[in-house]
């Protein structure tokens, strides 16, 4: 197949990935004297730190998301192509695609990260992911069917795991989901569920660690703890879930938390592509670059945001995977793609943090900023609400996101709880009845409805 991509006088930049890294990148390129292709197997660019929203009905799927051709309208030097990257062959100067080979002057992997389930078969089977937006739209689907079928059940059994959720992973992505769903409980779920006894319903957030929010001061810690428990979050804390079998999340051989909704939080890695030398991958799957962001051994690919594994003096295990370290790399690689062209040494890459931060709920967040300044609550909340909106991409997402929210906050409601997934007459009609037929066994096991689709990670 013809990729169609017209012929330059200038060299080719081929960025593989449009997330916050390689959007950057390709804009910053404006004005280079290069040929800038983006190729990205979705045509729009995801604003992952809002998707556990989607996945919790605060916010629409479209708000998070913009589509690429439409960011770049009007640069002339910009081409897309929607394509799935297999593999790299860097003899060739060239990537594989499933739409045909595009050959490159400079590479930039900017492919960010895949979910990380530690090698655990049960769990990637059957845990819930949160890495793109279809995953989200699943994920709020796939509850909302579930307390459908719990109010049809008989067998309590049956009825505690459709209604337990289970996250698992004490980071920002664990504690935000666990507040929001711990929110929904409280506001929606009553009103659409009076039938049910919310009582009954757990939230359970399992984290290996010895604290929530590790990477965050011990302020932030703690007081996102304190938020998570007066929302009656359970927080299991030193606890590792070691499987997920037939609807029970294992937290050792024998002891196990009844659930049907397993959201894995946990960690991730790098998304390196196939084609380059494996000495060159680290354990994590990152790939290792120099403070340039230049791949090791290669002169002409470079590697930023998520996937590339940058190790400096006071971050020896990598820098962290956050969206201003893929943005200030690809600030950074512009500059020196255009010192390289005229023949000038490129410039070293130093992070400036400018602070994390996470929400638990309404009017409830931590912030942490350089010199060890933290605070939290309303204030807290409401930065983290700015900063969210100012970095959305597009206009109209930034209005409707607000909107969405002044909605949620004065109404006490998310109104976005509708089941988009495909009728299925197995889990909505035979299943159940067998299921219900399972619960009356002497072994009261029964088989799990598959809770996702799974679609390539974006
Ligand atoms: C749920 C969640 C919450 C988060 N919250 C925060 C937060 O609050 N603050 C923060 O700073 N960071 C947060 N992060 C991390 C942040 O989103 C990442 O650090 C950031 O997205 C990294 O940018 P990137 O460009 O490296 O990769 P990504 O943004 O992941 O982009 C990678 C792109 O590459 C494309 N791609 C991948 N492989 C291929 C292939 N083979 N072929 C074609 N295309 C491909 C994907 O479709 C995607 O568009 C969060 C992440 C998640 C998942």
């Amino acid at each position: 197949m013809d990729t169609n991509l017209p012929v330059s006088k200038n060299p080719r930049v081929v960025i593989v990935g449009c997330g916050f890294a390689g959007l950057r990148l390709a804009k910053e390129l404006r004005h280079a004297p290069v040929q800038v292709v983006v190729i990205d197997r979705n045509n729009y660019h995801n604003f992952q730190p809002l998707l556990y929203q989607v996945a919790t009905g605060a916010l629409e799927a479209d708000s998070i998301a913009y589509p690429i051709r439409k960011i770049f309208a009007g640069q002339e030097n910009f081409f897309y192509r929607m394509a799935d990257v297999q593999r790299v062959e860097p003899e060739r100067n060239t990537v594989v695609t499933h739409i045909g080979d595009i050959h490159y002057d400079y590479l930039v992997l900017a492919t960010g990260s895949l979910t990380n389930f530690f090698g655990i078969e049960s769990l990637e089977r059957n845990a819930m992911q949160i890495k793109s937006i279809p995953n989200a739209l699943n994920l709020r689907s796939f509850i909302f069917q579930n307390f459908e079928k719990a109010l049809l059940t008989e067998n309590p059994d049956e009825r505690q795991a459709l209604m337990n959720i289970v996250v698992v992973g004490g980071g920002p992505t664990g504690v935000e989901i666990s507040g929001s769903l711990a929110e929904m409980r409280k506001h929606v779920l009553p009103k659409d569920y009076p039938e049910l006894d919310l009582q009954q319903m757990q939230i359970i957030l399992v984290e290996a660690g010895a604290e929530l929010l590790g990477p965050m001061s011990k302020k932030s810690q703690q007081k996102s703890k304190e938020y998570l428990e007066e929302l009656g979050v359970q927080i299991r804390l030193n606890t590792s879930i070691k499987r997920y079998e037939n609807c029970r999340a294992y937290y050792s051989e024998t002891e196990f938390i009844p659930t049907e909704n397993l959201i894995w939080a946990a960690g991730v890695n790098g998304a390196a592509i196939p084609g380059l030398p494996p000495e060159i991958v680290a354990r994590n799957k990152r790939i290792n670059v120099n403070q340039w962001n230049r791949v090791e051994g290669f002169e002409n690919v470079f590697a930023i945001g998520d996937v590339a594994n940058m190790v400096t003096e006071d971050m020896p295990r990598g820098l962290p995977m956050l969206a201003p370290v893929a943005q200030q790399q690809a600030d950074l690689l512009a500059k020196n793609l255009v010192r390289i062209l005229q023949g000038q040494a490129p410039e070293n890459f130093k992070y400036l943090n400018k602070g994390v931060m996470a929400i638990v709920s309404r009017n409830k967040a931590v912030v942490d900023l350089p010199k060890d300044v933290h605070f939290n609550g309303f204030f807290g909340w409401l930065t983290w609400l700015f900063v969210h909106l100012m970095t959305l991409v597009g206009f109209r997402n930034k209005i409707v996101a607000f909107i969405d929210w002044a909605f949620s906050y004065f109404n006490s409601d998310q109104a976005l709880r509708l089941i988009i997934r495909p009728f299925s007459r197995r889990d909505v009609k035979d299943d159940r009845g067998k299921k219900a037929a399972e619960h009356q066994t002497a072994t009261p096991e029964y088989i799990p409805t598959p809770p996702a689709i799974q679609t390539p990670v974006g």
